[in-house]
């Protein structure tokens, strides 16, 4: 890593997923090189180069779960597979050369603001430090693995894989297998191990939700009809964006539509379910939505094989050669799969951030994380969120998202450069009655009516989703109003800080 100190960043942006990548291609195309990004891994891609267990897929379709700025007319399948999205974020990656720009094995340690200097240091695990005017942390929302306190888990003498860390050279073939846990990653994993393992435990605590996907191969004649005619990939595009946008008032509100809702998850269930009791016991007991609505052709089936158990009397432990079931009955198992989901970071920072009067974010958090647009955080200049608290989306696909912020994080970058600003900070009262307003909302939504998620704080507050339609957001993010902020002090000049010049020496578009 360059450890040169005196150097300053203008942008320094964590992550090289979706949200890291799609900045850096907004940087360039806006003539702003002076930015890097630092990822932890080895590779460009987060979740997508992460989770690699079999079936990992994408529950949005390809076309509209991709950069609108990057469109992808050979899409193999409706919906992306893993292998697949990660390719896509290594061609943005090649197209756009930035793979330069990206510093791999850098794993942020701390944030720290100098407010003498107006600047962030970034500290890495290495050591070494780098300093830059803006930091946008681009960590995704999903990457720390959840692991079920379980007695006698660490016991447990046959392998032990969570799918967010899946190791591919483990053969499941022929194996007794448990899979802890019936979110959106079990019911991926589940049909497509299925087929090879001797016997299939799944403990399931809460029943999900499952509709229909409706997946399946694109053929060819469409993808070169899309590369050929552009116009009609954005056409569809924008047909899957307001199909899946006009589900909002089913999945969020919990009024009569959830009900409707709820009719035809339970006939798709019937459907595709006979036996009377495997049905009984995945018919889920609370409102749609209320956890994630899980997309699925194949997960119904699978349960349904001989070599499938659906277990749901609870684990009471785990002990060295498989569960011991909360009614006593102990399942011999050669492996063990935990689909038990992820730490979810918005509930606090990634890492220590320490900002105006040495605050500390996860302090100011304590109560459960806010921001304003779930971008700004009152107390810490020129640190901006994508993907942060409340701007995940209950319904579609949260590169929408992504890309509203995108906008947002470009004009507010701008306006300091154009301003000769050192700092802008959001006004605490600005945050607030924003924070209020989303906590109100939410109030009516079905997230609050009686389930346990991990979109809710352990006092049952939900500090994760959007509370509205997606384009209530994009509009609202679309403008940035700089009124809303306090400008901290014009910055000294790019020549008494030494700045590489990038964006300074370009004048604004
Ligand atoms: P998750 O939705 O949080 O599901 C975790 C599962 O583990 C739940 O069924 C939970 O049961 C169970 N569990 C947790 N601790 C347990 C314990 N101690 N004993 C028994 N069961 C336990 O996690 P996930 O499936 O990894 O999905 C997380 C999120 O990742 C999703 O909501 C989605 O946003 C994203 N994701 C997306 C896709 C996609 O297609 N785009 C695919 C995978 C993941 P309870 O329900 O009872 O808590």
């Amino acid at each position: 890593m360059n450890n040169k100190k005196q150097a300053i960043l203008e942008t320094a942006i964590v992550g090289a997923g979706f949200g890291g990548l799609g900045l850096a291609i907004r940087l360039l195309q806006d003539g702003c090189s002076d930015f890097q990004i630092f990822e932890r891994s080895d590779d460009v891609g987060g979740v997508w180069r992460d989770n690699i267990y079999p079936g990992a897929a994408c529950d949005v379709p390809s076309h509209l779960y991709s950069f609108s700025f990057e469109p992808n007319p050979g899409w193999s399948r409706a919906f992306g597979g893993q292998a697949e999205i990660h390719q896509y974020l290594q061609h943005c990656a090649d197209k756009y050369q930035l793979w330069d720009k990206i510093q791999f094995g850098a794993e942020v340690e701390a944030a720290l603001f100098d407010e003498q200097q107006n600047l962030w240091t970034l500290r890495f695990r290495s050591g070494d430090e780098i300093r830059a005017r803006a930091v946008v942390l681009a960590v995704g929302a999903l990457n720390v693995p959840a692991y079920p306190s379980i007695e006698g888990l660490d016991t447990f003498k046959g392998k032990i894989m969570h799918t967010a860390e899946w190791d591919d050279h483990y053969s499941l073939e022929g194996k007794r297998v448990g899979v802890i846990g019936t979110g959106a990653s079990a019911i991926q994993v589940v049909p497509s191990i299925q087929p090879q393992v001797a016997e299939l435990k799944l403990y399931q605590r809460t029943a999900p939700w499952v509709m229909p996907k409706r997946d399946g191969w694109i053929p060819p004649v469409w993808r070169k009809t899309y590369e050929r005619f552009p116009i009609l990939q954005k056409l569809h595009r924008t047909l899957q964006y307001w199909m899946f946008e006009s589900t909002a008032p089913v999945m969020i509100k919990n009024n009569w539509m959830t009900r409707v809702g709820e009719r035809l998850g339970r006939r798709y269930l019937r459907r595709k379910i006979q036996d009377p009791v495997l049905r009984e016991k995945v018919t889920p007991t609370y409102a749609l939505g209320c956890k994630r609505v899980l997309l699925s052709d194949d997960y119904y089936p699978a349960l349904t094989k001989a070599n499938v158990d659906v277990l749901t009397q609870g684990i009471r432990r785990v002990d060295e050669t498989g569960i011991v079931s909360a009614d006593g009955s102990h399942q011999q198992l050669d492996a063990l799969i935990l689909a038990t989901g992820f730490k979810v970071p918005a509930a606090g920072a990634p890492f220590r951030i320490e900002g105006l009067g040495g605050r500390v974010l996860d302090d100011d958090w304590r109560g459960g994380s806010e921001a304003y647009l779930g971008m700004a955080v009152t107390g810490y200049p020129n640190l901006l969120y994508i993907m942060g608290p409340n701007t995940g989306p209950g319904n579609i696909s949260v590169i929408f998202y992504i890309e509203s912020q995108l906008r947002y994080i470009m004009a507010y970058l701008k306006h300091m450069r154009e301003r000769n600003i050192a700092a802008l900070d959001i006004k605490p009262d600005v945050q607030r009655k924003f924070n209020d307003m989303i906590q109100a909302k939410m109030q009516k939504t079905t997230w609050v009516s009686g389930c346990d998620s991990w979109y809710l704080t352990e006092d049952g507050k939900n500090t994760t989703l959007w509370p509205g339609y997606s384009w209530q957001y994009r509009m609202q993010a679309k403008h940035f109003d700089p009124s809303l902020y306090r400008s901290i002090r014009t910055r000294p000049s790019a020549r008494e800080l030494a700045l590489e010049p990038g964006c300074e020496a370009i004048p604004s578009a």
